[in-house]
């Protein structure tokens, strides 16, 4: 997301001259993840973060809102700062109407891309993934260690570790999510250790490889 977040940037030069006002740009009308996520009427349930739900997948979202409240309050803690953000968690025809991002990929929205408030959106069924099966056996508890990630991403913003290199943006939220992983989350460790033998062998293994396409690493 380095590149969106660069061409966002240049974007916004482009279009915001030195001194124009907000409100002369139609770009800074446009709603809001957060607006189209409301727009849609969704159930939802408060707490520390909120979350909005496509029917039928109530049990999901509570889970998924308890596990990212735990993983919040503890970057909270490890980086002295707290960072509100909502979650929602859709189906393929709410998912498409609140979001640019292709169904079922968890990402963040509303720090590097869209305008803030941020939110964390996580697919109702990963099941949907082609080949899921091949990424685990339990597509809740891998939606659950890349929603850290997607928080990773949203706290690095906020404590100013920002960069426009996309490999390192992927780094960095990493680091959050493995920290969390490892001091609370001694379940998912094993998705620390590599692909699974279910998936075919890597194409790319060399850092020459990795140096090579990491213009392509996109930040979801
Ligand atoms: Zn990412």
């Amino acid at each position: 997301m380095g590149t969106s977040r660069s061409i966002f940037t240049f974007a916004l030069f482009l279009v915001l001259p030195v001194g124009a006002r907000a409100q002369d740009n139609p770009a800074e009308k446009k709603p809001t993840t957060l607006e189209k996520i409301i727009t849609l009427h969704l159930p939802h349930a408060s707490g520390p973060v909120p979350v909005y739900y496509s029917p039928g997948f109530e049990a999901r979202a509570l889970k998924y809102q308890k596990s990212l409240i735990a993983c919040q309050q503890w970057y909270g803690k490890q980086v002295g700062k707290h960072v509100d953000f909502t979650l929602a968690v859709l189906n393929k025809a709410d998912w498409e109407r609140a979001t640019p991002v292709e169904y079922p990929m968890p990402h963040n929205m509303g720090v590097y891309q869209s305008s803030p408030p941020p939110v964390v959106i996580l697919p109702a069924r990963f099941e949907d993934f082609p080949h899921s099966a091949g990424f685990t056996y339990d597509p809740e508890l891998l939606v659950e260690n890349i929603s850290y990630h997607e928080l990773g991403h949203v706290y690095a913003h906020f404590i100013d570790m920002e960069t426009d290199d996309n490999l390192l943006a992927e780094i960095y939220a990493n680091i959050f999510m493995v920290s969390f992983v490892r001091s609370q989350r001694p379940d998912m460790l094993f998705f620390l250790q590599g692909p699974t033998a279910k998936l075919p062998p890597e194409r790319y293994t060399s850092l020459e490889d990795l140096q090579y396409l990491a213009g392509d690493v996109r930040n979801d």
